[in-house]
């Protein structure tokens, strides 16, 4: 069996069957299977321009499909696990990062794949703790796959970010955050803890709130944000990240002229990447798993051979390895962006772009 990483994971087996996982392209070959872990871009990306080929099987949750279905058009090539085509057996189970999140447990042949997608150990305020799966082969993510991102339990940092929002009561408080997952799990925070504040989604992130609450979801009372000048002093706006590298420096200048504002808004970063900052507003909330807990889960899989894709993907490998023995392969991804794994380069740009301002 083989595995490599080219706009997404590729499995060819001995007999030729291939599984493509998580396209981010048009395959250059016709795979037997395609699987769709979750909706986020960087694993999801190309199932638009495959699905307007129309020619391939794609399986993925409904949940998932309800998010993209903007995208696709030919629900007939549409697949819900669990499912047996072309050999394969295919089960999905939850994997606690997002609405429709899940790993699949793939076996063909008499063996047992699994794939985690993007996964948090934990789950989320809305999402259930997802099951360790075993098998014989390991297809993990290692997106925090370096000690130095080991976080504080969930409810520890949800209760930070609501005495944070209390603190700042009167401020409109700008929280940059993913709009496929925390989003929703914010907002439900801040409707469930009765703060008296007024609670503004932006457009962008609206539609996947609406979806959530499509399948069943409860998020409370909360508004559209369209219009800036909306906002009236004390709100709490959930808000994209604004593109840059420091979330902090320069944030404020830059929402506040945007809102129009006469005083400085808020601002939160509500991330695992938060854990680059050590500036007041800054919460590791992570909808991924930490270090310890990628390296806990792969050990407990009891898989004879792990691969491991995204972020820290050859720490992640070589510390199995070392401490544990297991047979482990990093596959490179070569479209992940270099600046998220190369720790002292991080450290100087934020150094740097805090010196500017
Ligand atoms: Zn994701
Ligand atoms: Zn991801």
């Amino acid at each position: 069996m083989k595995v490599h990483y080219k706009n997404g994971i590729h499995i060819e087996f001995n007999d030729g069957k291939r599984l493509l996982v998580d396209p981010l392209a048009v395959p250059k070959y016709n795979p037997d299977l395609i699987l769709l872990t979750h909706a986020h871009a960087d694993h999801a990306k190309g199932i638009k321009d495959i699905d307007d080929l129309d020619e391939f099987d794609m399986v993925m949750s409904e949940q998932t499909y309800g998010i993209k279905n903007r995208s696709i058009k030919h629900l007939r090539r549409i697949l819900y696990p669990p499912i047996k085509r072309n050999g394969f057996t295919v089960t999905a189970y939850p994997s606690g990062h997002c609405l429709g999140s899940v790993q699949f447990k793939v076996n063909y042949d008499d063996k047992d794949i699994i794939f985690t997608g993007d996964f948090n150990v934990n789950g989320t305020l809305l999402e259930p703790k997802p099951q360790q799966l075993q098998g014989d082969i390991l297809v993990t993510e290692a997106n925090f796959g370096h000690p130095f991102f080991t976080f504080k339990p969930r409810f520890s940092v949800l209760g930070d970010i609501v005495d944070w929002v209390t603190k700042y009561k009167d401020k409109i408080k700008i929280m940059f955050m993913t709009g496929l997952g925390k989003a929703q799990e914010l907002t439900q925070l801040f409707t469930q803890s009765e703060l008296d504040q007024e609670i503004w989604v932006h457009s962008w992130y609206w539609y996947n709130n609406k979806i959530f609450e499509k399948y069943g979801g409860r998020l409370g009372r909360y508004e559209k944000l369209d219009k800036y000048s909306d906002i009236s002093e004390g709100s709490i706006v959930i808000h994209p990240p604004l593109d840059r590298v420091d979330h902090f420096h320069g944030s404020k200048k830059e929402m506040r002229s945007m809102l129009d504002l006469d005083t400085d808004p808020m601002i939160a970063y509500v991330s695992g990447w938060a854990k680059w900052y050590h500036h007041e507003g800054a919460f590791p909330l992570s909808s991924h798993s930490d270090y310890v807990e990628l390296m806990r889960y792969a050990v407990k899989s009891k898989a004879r051979k792990i691969y491991t894709f995204h972020g820290f993907a050859e720490r992640l490998a070589n510390d199995l390895r070392e401490r544990f023995g297991l047979e482990t392969t990093h596959l490179t991804t070569d479209n992940y962006p270099d600046f998220i794994t190369d720790l002292d380069g991080r450290m100087d740009q934020i150094k740097r772009a805090r010196q500017l301002h």
